[in-house]
């Protein structure tokens, strides 16, 4: 039913207005896609991304393509410590005071090997890239979450997020404690306003599906573009009361 009501969702023009929407990732792939929907749909879009050239020309093509002004958040998941983040909790304080979605995009893939086989510094960076670092940057931005009214919380899992499969490694263990985040936070945020769900995208085409299965056949994959209801549908407030849900976009 949830499928039915985001697959149908068509934002109206300008649906996102006033709306501070934090993207991890958005320098490329989903994450990229979705910052220039969401900034097109009027909403007031935080880049966060680990390069500074990447963010500089996402943010000239949202500012070429929408009215909509961007702000940069330049961060990197794997090196960032604690005085990193509480400064940009300050920048957020200081710029927005409120924000309405926090969209963790960012991933890294690491390696498709057998857990026998699985170099140990590669299996640690994944978990603190993909799992570690959002949790620690959901919340540096809770306060500032939980000033919007109907603040979103959306994380992004995967099919190997909720079935183990040989060799996806580190990367499935990382995208299983996505879910369990994201269920844990849903329930103690659940005397609150905050909806917290996770979208798996599905098979898209992006580098790091090219880096999973790179002999597979890339023309019959979706675009990044052709993803974005479940996470267009979860910022909007037509997604009010849903939470703790996994929306598979395909
Ligand atoms: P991409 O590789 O295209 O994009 C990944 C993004 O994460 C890039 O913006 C990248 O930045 C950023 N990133 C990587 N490392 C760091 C870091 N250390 N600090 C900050 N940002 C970083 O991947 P996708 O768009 O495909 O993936 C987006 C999400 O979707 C991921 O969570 C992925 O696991 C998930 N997913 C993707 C699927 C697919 O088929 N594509 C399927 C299921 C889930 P930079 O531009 O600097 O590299």
């Amino acid at each position: 039913m949830i499928k039915e009501q985001f697959t149908k969702f068509e934002p109206k023009v300008d649906a996102f207005k006033d709306k501070v929407i934090f993207i991890t990732g958005a320098t490329d792939g989903i994450g990229r896609s979705l910052a220039i929907e969401a900034a097109k749909l009027g909403g007031k879009v935080i880049l966060s991304g680990r390069n500074k050239e990447r963010l500089e020309s996402i943010y000239d093509e949202i500012t070429a393509l929408s009215n909509s002004i961007p702000t940069i958040a330049q961060l990197d998941f794997e090196t960032a410590d604690s005085e990193q983040y509480s400064s940009l909790a300050d920048s957020i304080d200081l710029n927005f005071k409120s924000i309405d979605c926090l969209i963790h995009c960012a991933g890294i893939l690491g390696d498709r090997s057998s857990i026998e086989q699985y170099n140990p510094g590669v299996w640690q960076k994944v978990l603190h890239v993909n799992l570690t670092a959002p949790f620690v940057l959901t919340q540096a931005l809770l306060p500032y979450l939980k000033q919007s009214k109907q603040p979103s919380i959306i994380f992004t899992s995967s099919g190997v997020g909720q079935i183990g499969k040989a060799f996806w490694g580190a990367y499935s263990v990382s995208k299983f404690g996505t879910e369990a985040l994201s269920q844990i936070l849903c329930e103690e945020l659940g005397h609150t306003a905050a909806r917290v769900n996770c979208v798996n995208p599905g098979a898209v085409k992006t580098k790091m599906r090219l880096a999973a299965y790179p002999a597979e056949n890339r023309d019959r994959l979706r675009k990044p573009e052709e993803i974005l209801s479940p996470y267009l549908y979860l910022i909007s407030d037509e997604s009010n009361g849903i939470t703790g849900k996994c929306l598979h976009a395909q």
